[in-house]
């Protein structure tokens, strides 16, 4: 009798252990399936030459570093500054490698300012689509100028309303970041001094933009209890076009799946529609904001060059 429950307890022990390896294996899986997923996004549009790099070819590293990686972004461009012969080139050069091309208004205005009304809003809104609606990846997405959607009930209700009234989308972003920051600080360098450490440079953006990503990505799981599909803030300057390509890279390594950014708009969190008083901002700011639950979570201003000087001063940035 000893000896059969002795065999059974054996065979619990056993049954219970292969169980729990199957279960492992399983969860493995799973994991593996669902890593984080990250798109590109760039902002502006400038058609400058900067510091040593002619206008052409630092905007064709950026193309280069996307081509690279098969990947296609969507740029959002202001129109005050394509429709001149150089504006006009860089719209066809990211249309003729299929990047779609999208709205972020004619003159860059901040909607919480007061004198932004609904009306300026729309001009804004229709002056760009005339220019960008000629381009073959032209697409209905909007993006707000430094993620500003105005600041009273009443003025974003009429701009979502004029949204809608144009079968426009809100372009948003859920990771942002400070890349213009670092951006701005490599340019004064570059002017001020015979010689500049760009790789130290490059080595503070990858860290901040992966923080920043993580960030947003724990956050959003936190709220939606997936991955979602994200979308990160770059911008058209020459820290895209110096480290885009390691940045990819470092996605890639840390275990990302990068994918483009029309395909990551698929993600139905980006029908979300966050309440007013907590519009603007990016897209999980807004919501994990609006949800209440993150308060120790969530600053104010999401993102801006003051949470980023002091570590980029001690660098000798
Ligand atoms: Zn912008």
């Amino acid at each position: 009798m000893e000896k059969i429950i002795r065999l059974a307890l054996l065979l619990i022990l056993i049954l219970g252990f292969a169980c729990s390896e199957q279960t492992e294996t399983k969860t493995d899986a799973i994991e593996k399936k669902e890593q984080p997923t990250v798109s590109f996004t760039f902002d502006d549009g400038i058609t400058n030459d900067i510091a040593n790099y002619k206008f052409e070819d630092w905007n064709s590293l950026i193309l280069n570093s996307l081509n690279e990686a098969e990947l296609k972004a969507v740029f959002f461009v202001t129109g005050f500054n394509k429709t001149d012969e150089k504006g006009t080139f860089l719209l066809r050069e990211w249309d003729k490698e299929n990047h779609k091309i999208a709205n972020h208004t004619f003159s860059h205005p901040n909607f919480n300012d007061k004198n932004n009304t609904v009306e300026v809003f729309e001009e804004e809104l229709l002056k760009t689509d005339v220019i960008i609606n000629q381009y073959e990846n032209y697409v209905k997405y909007f993006r707000f100028p430094f993620l500003k959607e105005g600041k009273t009930t009443e003025k974003i209700d009429g701009i979502r309303s004029i949204l809608k009234e144009n079968n426009y989308r809100n372009g948003y972003v859920t990771i942002d970041a400070s890349d213009w920051y670092v951006n701005s600080r490599l340019i004064k360098q570059l002017k001020d001094r015979e010689k500049v450490d760009t790789l130290a440079f490059q080595a503070f953006y990858l860290k901040h933009i992966i923080e920043r990503a993580k960030f947003y990505e724990s956050l959003s799981y936190e709220l939606t209890g997936r991955h979602i599909k994200h979308t990160l803030l770059l911008h058209h300057n020459l820290t895209s076009a110096l480290f885009l390509k390691s940045l990819i890279e470092r996605f890639k390594s840390e275990g990302w799946e990068v994918i483009d950014a029309i395909e990551a708009y698929q993600d139905p969190i980006y029908g979300s529609v966050p309440k007013p008083e907590f519009a603007g901002e990016s897209l999980i700011w807004s919501l994990a904001k609006e949800s209440g639950k993150f308060e120790d979570k969530l600053r104010y201003p999401a993102e801006d060059s003051r949470y980023e000087k002091e570590e980029m001063d001690r660098l000798g940035l």
